[in-house]
């Protein structure tokens, strides 16, 4: 029996959305993640999404896996396509109910059917009961448990009928790409990859800047970066990864201005160069992994004195979140192994012992006018490395 993958997405996002634009974005997208693992026919038929490989032995798993990280899917389910006759149904739902008991040990079922072609002589309630008796006939292991079975017979009668029996949950979100692009500042830490992550799931594509002290900071450091860089590609779809020579700015800024204003003239120096990157690229926001409180250059004065420095918006996913909320998703998308490994940062670097807690503007404006700033801007911008992730 071929399987064939389902996949489903919710309504409510088409919801003042361009539905038509909505799904198109969405195959080309599952297109581009599917991209390598055999020729596949994908059709859309009633809110529904279908992938048909070509061959018996697609890699179907694999193409399973792959989707539940697109952005814009709800579930996906290996299904099996059968023609839409009682005869066929009985024949094909016992093949699969035997597969499932002897691989999975499950005792306890039910049926559900949704028929969705209203042709079909039996009504949804009659399907679940016929066949439910068809498979305790054929299979005498299996009990029906309606309330808490081990596993559920889906029928959907459609022009073609589908059984299966998983549902494996998907990301859920907008499908990158249908919301423009925004510039996220990438740091090795745990909270810049969740806030990336999170703009991306709203259909934003990300570009990602990083900044790096060599020799100050690692070879190794920039490596770590990339892999985070290449773990958020899996949903951003690729990603144009920015590696900024930051060295001068701090050595400079270390040399020039007080200690305590080190960190915040630091943050405004990372975000008019992210801007400038931004504004090449049409991105329409910047990205950072703030929340409030988490360190001295995040309490609210510092924040107001960070976003000065720019004109775009500045997007903060997390900000509200405590650490072990932002741990949490870091886990569940898959960085935070990577976050945790002991490189240093150029924040960690150059840090004051008591950094300011409540930056005056004016004054950082006072301290940091001392430096060439656009100067120094410029060379940083000249000597950015780009590197594309596929
Ligand atoms: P993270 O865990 O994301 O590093 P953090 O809690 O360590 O965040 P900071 O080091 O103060 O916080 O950085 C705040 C934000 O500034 C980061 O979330 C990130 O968006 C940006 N940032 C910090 N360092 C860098 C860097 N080296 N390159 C790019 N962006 C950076
Ligand atoms: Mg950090």
């Amino acid at each position: 029996m071929k399987t064939i993958i389902l996949v489903r997405y919710e309504e409510i996002f088409l919801k003042g959305l361009n539905k038509p634009a909505f799904e198109a974005k969405l195959v080309k997208n599952m297109k581009q993640v599917l991209k390598g693992l055999g020729p596949v026919n994908i059709t859309r038929s009633q809110s529904r999404i279908y992938v048909e490989p070509e061959a018996e032995d697609y890699p179907v798993d694999e193409a399973i896996m792959r989707l539940t990280k697109v952005f814009g899917i709800a579930s996906v389910s290996p299904v099996h396509k059968i023609e839409t006759n009682l005869e066929t149904i009985y024949e094909k739902a016992v093949d699969m109910t035997r597969e499932i008991t002897a691989k999975t040990g499950y005792k306890t079922f039910k049926v559900e059917t949704k028929r969705a072609n209203k042709k079909f002589p039996l009504k949804s309630m009659e399907v679940s009961r016929e066949l439910g008796a068809v498979l305790l006939r054929n299979i005498p292991v299996l009990k029906v448990d309606v309330n808490n079975p081990d596993f559920i017979v889906y029928v959907e009668i459609r022009d073609y009928t589908y059984i299966y029996s998983e549902i494996v949950p998907a990301v859920k979100g907008l499908p990158v790409g249908s919301n423009g692009r925004a510039t996220l500042l990438l740091s090795g830490g745990i909270d810049s990859p969740v806030a990336g992550w999170m703009v991306a799931k709203r259909g934003v594509k990300i570009d990602a800047v990083h900044f790096y002290s060599y020799p100050y900071t690692s070879e190794k450091a920039k490596e770590k970066v990339v892999r985070l860089g290449r773990i958020l590609s899996e949903y951003n779809l690729g990603m144009k990864l920015y590696i900024v020579p930051f060295t001068e700015i701090q050595l400079a800024i270390n040399q020039k201005c007080p200690e305590e204003y080190l960190t915040i003239i630091m943050r405004r120096f990372m975000m008019k160069i992210a801007e400038i990157i931004a504004q090449k690229n049409g991105s329409l926001g910047l990205v950072t992994g703030e929340a409030i409180g988490q360190v001295a250059s995040q309490t609210l004065e510092s924040l107001l004195v960070t976003n000065n420095a720019v004109s775009l918006p500045v997007y903060r996913p997390c900000i509200g979140m405590d650490k072990n909320e932002v741990v949490d998703i870091a886990k569940r998308i898959g960085t935070y192994e990577t976050s945790i490994l002991p490189y240093e940062d150029c924040c960690t670097v150059f840090v004051a012992k008591h950094p300011v807690t409540k930056p005056k503007l004016q004054k950082t404006m006072e301290y940091e006018s001392v430096l060439n700033i656009d100067e120094l801007i410029q060379k940083a911008v000249d000597g950015v490395e780009v590197i594309e992730i596929e």
